[in-house]
Formats: C-alpha cells, sequence, structure tokens
C-alpha cells in the first residue's frame, strides 16, 4: 500500500486533529474561514488553538463555536510583561476557566522558556499558578518548554499536580520524554521531524510509540522541511501524519486513528 501520497489522506482519513495551532495568530486574519475549509479537505477534523494572552481569550471563546475548534485559555510565557499584569490575568483566567467550563479543553499555552529574556522567577510563578488552575478546574495542561524541561519537572511537583498534559512541540531525546511519559502525558509531535536535525526526536518517537503521541502544526510558526519562509498552515498536517508513519513504519491510517484517539481521551478525561 502507497502511504506517500497526500490524496491516500484526503479520500480515507477525514479524522486528524490539529492538536496545536494558533488560528488566531495575526497571520490568519484575512482567511481563517478558508484555512478551516482547506484543512477540512485534507483531512483534519479538529483544531486545537491555545491561549496566549488574555486579550485574546474573548476572541478564542467564540471561536470555539466554529464545530471544527476546540479551545484552551492560558498565558504563553512569551508575552508577560511585569508581576502586576500577570497577577491581574491569573485572577481573570480562574473566572474565564469557571465561565467557560464547557468551551475549554485544557489551560494553556502555559510553560517555561529558557531563551527569552522574561525573568525566570516570573515565568515560574504564573506557570506554577496555571498548574494549580488546571488542577482546580479538572483540565490538562498545554505545556511550552525550551531548554526548560528539568524546571518543568519541578514545578509539577512542587504544585503537586497530577493530572495530564501535552508537552508542545516536543523534541529531544527519550531520556528528556521519560518524566512526560511516567505521568501518561502526551508528546505533540511536529514539522521538526520532517528535518535532518530532528534525528534524536525521531528515535524517541520510535522508542515511545502512537500511543503517546499527538499531531500538531503549531501553525502559523515552525514550518515543514521545504516550505522555511511560508507561513506554517494546519492544512499541512498531514504531512506530519506521513513523517510518524514512515518512522513507526505503520500506515498513516493507523497514525490517524491512534492519535486522534490520545487527544480526545486527553480532553476528556478530566
Ligand atoms: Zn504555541
Amino acid at each position: 500500500m502507497d502511504h506517500s501520497t497526500s490524496d491516500a489522506i484526503n479520500m480515507s482519513h477525514g479524522d486528524m486533529i490539529d492538536s496545536h495551532c494558533h488560528l488566531d495568530a495575526d497571520a490568519f486574519i484575512h482567511d481563517c474561514e478558508q484555512v478551516l475549509e482547506r484543512s477540512k479537505s485534507r483531512g483534519v477534523s479538529t483544531l486545537h488553538v491555545p491561549g496566549t494572552t488574555a486579550d485574546k481569550w474573548t476572541e478564542l471563546v467564540k471561536l470555539s463555536q466554529h464545530p471544527m475548534i476546540d479551545i484552551s485559555l492560558g498565558l504563553h510565557p512569551y508575552f508577560l510583561t511585569d508581576t502586576t499584569c500577570a497577577e491581574r490575568d491569573l485572577v481573570q483566567l480562574d473566572v474565564a476557566l469557571k465561565q467557560h467550563a464547557h468551551q475549554v479543553v485544557a489551560v494553556g499555552e502555559c510553560g517555561l522558556d529558557g531563551m527569552i529574556s522574561i525573568p525566570m522567577t516570573l515565568q515560574h510563578r504564573v506557570f506554577q499558578a496555571q498548574i494549580t488552575l488546571a488542577q482546580q478546574h479538572q483540565k490538562p495542561l498545554i505545556v511550552h518548554a525550551r531548554k526548560t524541561h528539568h524546571l518543568i519537572m519541578q514545578d509539577l511537583k512542587s504544585t503537586q499536580y497530577h493530572g495530564r498534559g501535552i508537552i508542545h512541540a516536543f523534541s529531544g531525546p527519550v531520556d528528556v520524554a521519560k518524566p512526560y511519559l511516567d505521568r501518561d502525558w502526551l508528546l505533540g509531535i511536529g514539522g521538526t521531524i520532517t528535518y535532518p536535525r530532528g534525528r534524536k526526536t525521531q528515535e524517541t518517537i520510535k522508542c515511545v510509540g502512537l500511543e503517546h503521541l499527538v499531531l500538531e502544526t503549531d501553525a502559523p510558526d515552525m514550518p515543514l522541511r521545504g516550505y522555511q519562509g511560508q507561513r506554517n498552515t494546519p492544512e499541512r498536517l498531514g504531512q506530519v501524519a506521513q513523517a510518524v508513519a514512515q518512522l513507526l513504519d505503520v500506515s498513516v491510517a493507523r497514525v490517524i486513528q491512534q492519535t486522534t484517539q490520545n487527544y480526545q481521551q486527553l480532553v476528556s478525561s478530566t
């Protein structure tokens, strides 16, 4: 069977889930509806749009009315400014999670980024508070981690978080993945694995297997190999599925079936 043509995906498996896509980004402001239509025609049934800043949450809740869209609410570490704003936003997040409990599938995107100039003390404070909110509201976490996996683990332990989550845009060797898998978390797999430099991540995927993976594009960021410099789009999710299928030597249909099930179990288990 030929798993390599994107037609195979179009025709037979309209059930892929892009577990991480910033459809609310300015890059999609003019053609959001068309992107959704084209994604659907290429086999994407659901897009999960994570939160980034408090001023976007109202728009996200509105977006969640679309039958293809799931949302999360959260504070992305990139956009933190100061403690006063952060504390105000965290209070607002608690209110919003209560108010929109049925629309919101998770808390995030939150986490720690070791490559930006936002003070780590502020990042920790806001991340820990969001972990606590996820626990209180019984939602999984969508976590952003860059050079901070050990710190993420520390915060999960210190807050005594026992819930599940997705480690978004996972890349790295299997020993980095292990503590997440021990907690029954899922690894978000995106365009990184289409590059030769993604070898370590490719090896990790082979070790951990399909049961711990979800597919994502992180659109409009993280373009796939061959599309560098272009806006990334959920329409290309099938190519991530194909890359995973090739790595694991299974059919694209199998990848889609299992990753979709993994995502659905995560968002319905809380
Ligand atoms: Zn993101």
